[in-house]
């Protein structure tokens, strides 16, 4: 509701009252100070809500995890606020992909200088597949004028490679509270059993889908770890690097390779606005599924969930 301006009090004795009282409380320790710790759980950052989900399956409740790329939002284009990073400013740990997925976020917050910051990069390790624009690599080294370490950063959807994800979390959680340590051992070990039961799930599950038909068309370029791990060839993606949409051109080759591999079914991403893709599988007369990847939502909340979604997806769209 709107007060007129000579309705108002003067600056009076109840704002130099609430003023006051704030003195007060701060002089008897009432009021939180700026950089006290409110709880002695430790504090973890990361990208997205995949890491989160996984450094709170090894951390229990021994760690508070916030994600700076919110639920559905794409990491590879999503710049943080200001607002974004200095909720990253109590941080004991940050967890980062590596291989350019969220260096945005990682140099926004080793610039914050955080004392006794443990830093893990989950890729660590990992010998890395080759992008889709792999033949333009040398070209955009020299544009962006940093030696980049160059390479598919989507190791996560192979759940073998997820495993040395998890792994690497509960080394630095570890690291950065070896009082804890035996917890997240213990964590990480019951994790891990989860992750290769999955696996085995799925190796069991795709032997319906035919050779000839283990082939993927996807959105982004998220999936060639998890085509290595179950035998499927990737014939194509719409999106060929973060943010580049494809030209007219290149939807005509996509939709000549979906009808020349006679693949059934592509595949969107639901944080994708998928509608090329939509239109190429109608122009080459095949179905439309979804696999998730770098994003969870309101329906698949956790990094098991993402992969038995897109085991049955797989299953479903090509057997
Ligand atoms: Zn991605």
């Amino acid at each position: 509701m709107h007060v007129p301006l000579s309705a108002r009090r003067p600056l009076g004795i109840t704002a130099l009252t609430a003023i006051a009282a704030v003195f007060v409380a701060l002089a008897l320790g009432l009021l939180p100070r700026a950089g006290a710790q409110p709880t002695s759980r430790l504090q973890v950052v990361t990208s997205t809500g995949v890491f989160a989900d996984m450094i709170q399956r090894v951390g229990g409740d021994r760690v508070d995890t916030f994600s700076i790329v919110p639920a559905g939002a794409d990491p590879h284009t999503f710049q943080p606020t200001p607002r974004d990073i200095q909720r990253a400013s109590t941080a004991n740990v940050a967890v980062w992909n590596g291989l350019e997925l969220d260096e945005v976020a990682e140099r926004a917050v080793s610039a914050l200088d955080l004392p006794a910051l443990t830093t893990v990069t989950l890729s660590d390790g990992i010998e890395p597949l080759g992008t889709a624009d792999g033949d333009d690599e040398a070209g955009t080294e020299a544009e962006h004028g940093h030696g980049h370490v160059g390479g598919n950063p989507h190791m996560w959807l192979d759940p073998t490679l997820a495993m040395r994800y998890v792994q690497q979390i509960r080394d630095g959680l570890s690291t950065a509270d070896p009082a804890n340590a035996a917890a997240y051992e213990q964590n990480a070990t019951r994790y891990l059993a989860e992750i290769a039961e999955l696996d085995a799930y799925a190796l069991r599950a795709i032997e319906v889908i035919p050779i000839e038909r283990r082939k993927l068309v996807t959105f982004h370029d998220a999936f060639p770890y998890l085509a290595r791990h179950l035998g499927f060839e990737m014939v194509g993606v719409v999106l060929k690097s973060p943010g580049r949409e494809p030209s007219a051109q290149e939807v005509v080759e996509l939709v000549n390779e979906i009808q020349a591999h006679a693949i059934p079914t592509v595949y969107t991403e639901p944080q994708f606005n998928a509608r090329i893709l939509e239109l190429a599988a109608r122009d080459a007369g095949v179905q439309v599924r979804s696999l998730y990847s770098d994003a969870l939502d309101d329906q698949v909340t956790s990094y098991l969930d993402l992969m038995r979604y897109n085991v049955d997806s797989l299953v479903e769209g090509l057997r």
